[in-house]
């Protein structure tokens, strides 16, 4: 195991900790293969963690939040990662992307309303930030919110938006227009009943694929003026926040589906003969596994570092990015070699190693892919060196 890191843990972490674990190997473990290759949604999981309390950790408990640390919320999705990266990526997108922007920008009013119910898991989040001509270049936004009497009337398309089908309320940028004129970009939210808002069947992936990911199209979709979250012009400001933040979370849920391959790897190591001999006994699988317990024991410093630097309102700007950067590139490699250690069973979906692998990838893509997370990281090592 790679997991001495008592340094790091309270007492209610490690409780935490041991909760999630038997939740995943008694819970998810022995749905998690037809999760995935039915893509099936984990609907009775999720409500599962939501009686568990685990679907609003780290908000107010005010509004039903679970008023835990961040290193708590890193805690539980690396934990659920370890066993179905779908189900922790559900919780993930829900937490961080669909939940955080209201305890982040809401008013109370708003928090009443909406937080109460996402924080306790009575409702799912989704966050569309993506579009067809704006990924990497987010601030391309071109949906419109036109400013119509007490409405805006909503027109353009969200690609890719993870939880759209099972969410209660999604929130989304766009361009504010008042009086023909663009007030630049704000976040608004809508209820997922709204007409005017349509959603494209699941997308069909290589990976999480119990995970729902769809397009939400508006389409001259009427919403109160109210439905906005902070000042217009903020918006995209606000969603780097929200992203800065959640890169901490995604880079939980590399670390999980690193180690969930990893310790597959290492039991099936010392399982496997070959020439007379345990496979972990020839010096090519165990240095494998030696660098393999490396990145992810180099990923774990990383995220808990950035976690706590978050906990303990110190900027994390530079240290999410290098954490989400590190842990996903080092989880594609771990899953990889998690194959190789198992030879031709690797590829085959019963040993479980080949679904790490395919969950693997989005992670150096989604939230701010790798060659964004150099940009980032870039930026703020030459900014601090201009400052000096
Ligand atoms: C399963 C899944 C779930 C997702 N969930 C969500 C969600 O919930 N909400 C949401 O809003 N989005 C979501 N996304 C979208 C995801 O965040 C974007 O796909 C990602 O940010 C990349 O944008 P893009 O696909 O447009 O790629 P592009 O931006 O078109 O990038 C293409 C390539 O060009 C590179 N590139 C772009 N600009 C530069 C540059 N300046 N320098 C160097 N290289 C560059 C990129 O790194 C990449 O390799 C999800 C995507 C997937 C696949």
């Amino acid at each position: 195991m790679v997991d001495n890191n008592s340094i790091y843990y309270s007492d209610e972490h490690i409780l935490l900790k041991k909760t999630v674990r038997e939740f995943a190997q008694n819970e998810l473990a022995p749905l998690a293969i037809d999760i995935d290759t039915k893509g099936i949604f984990p609907s009775e999981s999720i409500k599962k963690l939501s009686e568990l309390g685990l679907m609003g950790i780290p908000w107010d408990p005010k509004y039903g939040g679970g008023g835990m640390d961040m290193l708590s919320l890193v805690i539980t999705i690396e934990e659920l990662a370890k066993v179905c990266v779908s189900t922790a990526a559900t919780l993930m997108a829900h937490t961080s992307l669909g939940t955080g922007p209201f305890s982040y920008f809401g008013t109370d009013e708003q928090k009443n309303k909406y937080l109460s119910k996402l924080a306790t898991g009575q409702m799912i989040g989704s966050f569309g930030l993506t579009e067809p001509n704006a990924g990497s270049d987010a601030g391309n936004t071109q949906t419109t919110a036109t400013l119509d009497g007490d409405d805006f009337v909503v027109n353009g398309q969200k690609i890719f938006c993870t939880n759209a089908g099972y969410a209660g309320c999604i929130i989304f940028t766009s361009k504010i227009i008042e009086n023909g004129e663009d007030k630049g970009i704000a976040a608004l939210f809508v209820d997922s009943d709204t007409k005017g808002l349509s959603l494209s069947e699941p997308e069909k992936k290589m990976g999480w694929k119990g995970s729902d990911t769809r397009s939400v199209y508006f389409d001259q979709m009427r919403i109160p003026k109210e439905n906005i979250l902070g000042n217009i012009g903020k918006g995209f400001k606000q969603f780097l926040k929200t992203l800065t933040i959640g890169r901490i979370s995604i880079s939980a849920l590399a670390l999980g589906t690193a180690t969930g391959a990893y310790e597959l790897a290492l039991k099936y190591s010392q399982e496997r003969t070959a020439f007379g001999k345990k496979i972990s006994s020839f010096q090519g699988i165990s240095f494998k596994l030696a660098d393999m317990a490396t990145q992810i024991s180099a990923s774990r410093q990383l995220i808990y570092h950035a976690a706590w630097l978050h906990d303990n309102k110190k900027d994390v700007i530079k240290d999410a990015a290098m954490a989400k950067l590190f842990s996903s590139e080092a989880a594609m490699k771990i899953t990889t070699e998690a194959i190789q250690i198992h030879g031709g069973y690797g590829y085959i979906e019963d040993y479980h190693v080949e679904r790490f692998f395919r969950d693997a990838k989005i992670l150096e893509i989604g939230e701010g892919t790798s060659e964004v997370q150099r940009m980032v990281i870039a930026r703020e090592i030459l900014k601090s060196f201009s400052n000096t």
